[in-house]
């Protein structure tokens, strides 16, 4: 017998509550949001999570301008479109879907978004700014595990946080954000030697590597809150990097895959989009 509740972490639920809020909040103000989203090349998961923010930006009162292109858009060409999303007053923010193909320089696209309208939290600036602890944009995952945490009494300072993967997407940003707010953070990927002995030592373990069944029971202490921010496929079945069955029964807390950290990915995207136009025009946020 357990002698801890286990908690599923209902991202799927915050996520709808803070998407309601937000709706009221647009409705209340009389303005409309407007998200520019630029998708390139026909990649189904890159489509797929597009068609997932087109949707909830809709629902909750934001204009979208949509801007799809073949995968074999030049660089020049794109830096115009961002250079016009830029300039658009009726757009505050801006979203580039990852990966672009790889004859586009990423980072020079990224570099040329307005880091004021930069809600992904990609631009260099903003990297920056969250790294010295003052973040202007989180980036959505993020903000997303951020606020599925402080959904619990966990208090992070002290703890030990373990993030599993290190890409500039996920994994750096949030043992960033957990750094900036007192935890002890370790990160691992995929050369890490002895994974085991890092996530046994985790009071909070997070994962963002896409591998499916990687964490499994013998690899947590009893009591630990995990998120899993991984989504891949498994026997047909949409999972995350966590064996989900066998790690629930050691589990304080448990974010599912599906209907965790996604969610969460979509609602920040839509708060930072919020955040973006009261800032532009020069409204207070709460
Ligand atoms: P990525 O490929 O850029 O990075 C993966 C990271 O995992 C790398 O740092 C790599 O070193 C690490 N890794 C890979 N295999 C590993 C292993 N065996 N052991 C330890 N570390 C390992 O991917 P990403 O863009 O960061 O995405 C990671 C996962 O998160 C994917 O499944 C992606 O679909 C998912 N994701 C989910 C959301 C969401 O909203 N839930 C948002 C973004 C990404």
């Amino acid at each position: 017998m357990n002698e801890h509740i286990t908690k599923i972490l209902n991202g799927k639920g915050l996520a709808a509550k803070i998407r309601m809020e937000l709706k009221g909040k647009i409705a209340k103000s009389g303005k409309k949001p407007g998200l520019g989203v630029v998708l390139v090349g026909v990649d189904p998961a890159s489509q797929m999570y597009v068609n997932f923010k087109t949707q909830a930006s809709q629902e909750v009162g934001m204009v979208l301008e949509s801007c799809e292109f073949e995968e074999d858009i030049s660089q020049k060409k794109l830096l115009r479109v961002i250079d016009k999303l830029n300039r658009n007053k009726k757009i505050h923010g801006i979203l580039v879907q990852l990966p672009l193909p790889a004859h586009i320089n990423q980072y020079e696209i990224l570099e040329a978004i307005d880091p004021r309208k930069d809600v992904d939290g990609f631009h260099p600036a903003n990297v920056g700014w969250l790294s010295i602890g003052k973040p202007y944009f989180m980036p959505a995952t993020t903000r997303g595990i951020w606020t599925l945490v402080k959904s619990t009494p966990m208090d992070v300072r002290g703890k030990h946080v373990v993030m599993v993967g290190a890409s500039n997407i996920v994994g750096k940003p949030t043992a960033q954000l957990f750094l900036n707010h007192g935890a002890t953070v370790t990160i691992c990927h995929k050369l890490t030697e002895g994974l085991a002995e890092h996530t046994k030592r985790a009071d909070i373990l997070i994962t963002a590597t896409g591998v499916a069944n990687l964490i499994t029971a013998d690899m947590v202490k009893q009591g630990v809150m995990v998120i899993d921010a991984g989504i891949s496929k498994h026997k047909g079945r949409v999972v995350g990097d966590v064996d989900y069955e066998t790690v629930f029964e050691k589990a304080a807390y448990i974010t599912p895959v599906p209907g965790g950290v996604g969610p969460m990915t979509v609602a920040s995207l839509l708060q930072n989009t919020w955040l973006a136009m009261c800032r532009i025009e020069g409204m207070i946020e709460k």
